[in-house]
């Protein structure tokens, strides 16, 4: 497994190390990568040898599981719940290119489509595997677990804080618990892409709970310890606001540092009000995880 670097940046005088998530070594980068490097090394060894999995035309984790089934020569079929494009772009474009097959349903459709999907398959001679949307699953956060341990042998010293970009909650939930497990005087600072407070928080825990039993580490964990700030969703998933566009911008021109309107804008806009406001102390040690999102950004005509 190769690492990914850290980029260090400057903002108010604050250091904050940037975990490149997005240079994760496969096109577009992104933490959907990271991910399903474990879930599919995992059922390669289980003697899988085909993917259904579902996501949107912009989907990361849809054009990262085209691209690495391609690689390991798996068939996969693609459930888009989108309307199909007259031209096709970023994620989409990607997919496309791989041999993937893409399916394009109603949101409602999904499922019917998904098992449809996994019995063709069947029929074809082939053992495929059922990927949920975002690749959400107890090895998608082991993932980020082992990613923790990564990090802390990067860094001299434990961050106070960890700040990232929460949807499905995998991402977190397997930071949180990498965060108790090697560097436990670090906080971990959640932000919502979508989800309300409530509903993200209780998934993160879930998983948290989940990857906590899958390896057998017997961590005491409270629900009230987890932070999940839905403060900085907008109107919801994929909405771009102006105070979002102008952190953006000035990333790219004050530190030449990257960001998407979907993820990372909102949890680094997020960090810089934490920071601003004194949530994150002025002399504190931070980590602003990068995962990914490039191409949410090119095929974005909002920045
Ligand atoms: C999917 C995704 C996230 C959120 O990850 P979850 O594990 O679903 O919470 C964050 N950033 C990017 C770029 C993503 O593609």
């Amino acid at each position: 497994m190769t690492s990914t670097p850290l980029t260090e940046i400057v903002y108010n005088h604050l250091t904050i190390n940037v975990k490149r998530d997005d240079l994760f070594p496969i096109v577009g980068g992104g933490s959907k990568g990271r991910k399903l490097y474990y879930i599919l090394n995992k059922a390669v060894k289980e003697g899988y040898n085909a993917v259904v999995t579902t996501g949107s035309n912009q989907s990361n984790h849809m054009r990262s599981t085209a691209i690495m089934a391609a690689q390991i020569g798996w068939k996969s079929i693609m459930i888009v719940h989108d309307k199909q494009p007259v031209l096709y772009t970023g994620n989409l474009k990607i997919t496309s290119m791989t041999a993937s097959e893409l399916r394009f349903v109603n949101k409602e459709e999904v499922k019917d489509a998904m098992d449809k999907a996994m019995q063709d398959l069947t029929l074809q001679g082939y053992k495929p595997l059922y990927i949920w949307g975002g690749g959400h699953s107890v090895e998608g956060a082991y993932a980020y677990y082992k990613a923790v341990e990564e990090l802390s042998g990067q860094l001299d010293k434990a961050p106070d804080y960890i700040v990232v970009a929460s949807g499905t909650g995998t991402t977190q939930a397997g930071i949180e618990i990498g965060v108790k497990k090697f560097m436990p005087s670090c906080k971990v600072l959640g932000v919502s892409i979508s989800r309300e407070k409530e509903r993200g928080l209780l998934a993160v825990y879930n998983s948290m709970v989940e990857l906590n039993a899958y390896l057998n580490l017997d961590l005491p964990l409270d629900s009230n310890e987890v932070c999940f700030d839905d403060s900085f969703v907008g109107k919801g998933y994929e909405d771009v606001y102006p105070n979002l566009v102008y952190t953006i911008s000035n990333a790219a021109k004050k530190h030449g540092l990257i960001l998407d309107p979907t993820y990372t804008g909102k949890a680094f806009h997020a960090m810089l009000n934490y920071i601003d406001n004194g949530i994150i102390e002025h002399n504190a040690k931070v980590v602003f995880w990068h995962t990914g999102g490039l191409l949410n950004l090119t095929s974005s005509n909002n920045i």
